[in-house]
């Protein structure tokens, strides 16, 4: 089947992709606290969402478990960037487990935010994908005040016990604009609804969004390297295809299926915030194999974002 697919390529590389500040901490901090502490290090959940980096760290002697049930007492146990409900840390206390949190301090403001607004009574919209375990982790900080709100649709049905008593706050990892829909919706229907002071979508998220866009806009087809679980990624398909250009979310290069690539000339290719940058360059150097590759990137902002090592492993 390749020489259908086979033909000389541009490939269009979105800028910024990939890493954000938040994954790469946590993916530091997990290495640190192997060296210092000697393997095995123990981590809640998947550190990020990407498979082939919970694989390398798995190798270097971290094991991944679902709850902190799992964890042997007085273990060194690391929490995702993702951030947890305060009940984790307090199972996580009861355990005697040496802590380190590696939740993304963009995470960690949104908590801050729902305390701030859970008033007795009031109602803290949290806007986002209830199944998502960073939702999971924020809704934790209020069960009782929070209710989630997956998407305009739900917003427009919503209702709170009182309604001059609400605010929202939303997930890091959205699409901007459906978000900015929700909201608005929520706005109409209760005027005093308090917002967060700066938007609670990360800035890597949002360049992501703006990047993907860009190439799309430029390109036949778009290829989002990322692992399925992984919010952001799947994002940066729905906005490629909402501009037009067909998308799809690969784990890795071995999963692009050839009749993809029939015909077509001009690819673009981003990653998601938690896709390590070396699977695109092994994507671009598959792709190498069908044809002659030119490879370009289109930059639409540059970041300069980095985070500070919590004090147990700086
Ligand atoms: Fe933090 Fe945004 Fe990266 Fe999530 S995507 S870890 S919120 S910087």
């Amino acid at each position: 089947e390749w020489y259908d697919a086979a033909l000389d390529r541009d490939v269009l590389l979105a800028g910024p992709r990939s890493f954000c500040a938040g994954v790469e901490r946590a993916i530091e901090i997990v290495g640190r606290a192997l060296q210092s502490h000697g393997a095995p290090v123990y981590v809640r959940r998947q550190i990020v969402h990407n498979a082939h980096v919970v694989q390398d760290l798995q190798r270097k002697g971290a094991i991944f478990v679902q709850e902190v049930e799992e964890i042997p007492r007085g273990a060194v146990t690391v929490l995702a960037a993702h951030g947890v409900a305060p009940s984790v840390r307090q199972q996580a206390r009861e355990r005697d487990l040496v802590v380190i949190d590696a939740t993304c301090p963009l995470v960690a403001k949104v908590h801050t935010e729902v305390r701030r607004f859970a008033a007795p009574g009031s109602t803290v919209f949290l806007i986002g994908h209830a199944d998502h375990e960073e939702v999971v982790g924020t809704r934790g900080e209020a069960p009782e005040n929070v209710v989630v709100v997956d998407n305009p649709d739900e917003a427009a049905r919503v209702q709170a016990v009182r309604p001059d008593r609400v605010s929202y706050v939303t997930q890091t990892t959205l699409a901007v604009e459906e978000a900015q829909e929700s909201a608005r919706v929520l706005r109409d229907r209760f005027p005093t609804l308090r917002a967060p002071a700066r938007d609670d979508i990360c800035y890597a998220t949002s360049n992501r969004q703006q990047a993907v866009r860009a190439v799309a806009a430029d390109t036949e087809l778009v290829l989002v390297v990322g692992s399925q679980n992984s919010s952001n990624s799947r994002r940066l398909v729905e906005v490629a295809e909402a501009a037009g250009t067909p998308a799809h979310l690969v784990e890795d290069a071995t999963e692009v299926d050839l009749a993809w690539l029939r015909g077509v000339r001009r690819v673009g290719i981003t990653a998601g915030a938690s896709a390590p940058p070396s699977l695109v360059d092994e994507l671009v150097h598959a792709l190498s194999g069908l044809g002659a590759v030119e490879a370009a990137e289109s930059s639409v902002v540059d970041e300069h974002v980095q985070f500070t090592l919590p004090r147990e492993v700086s």
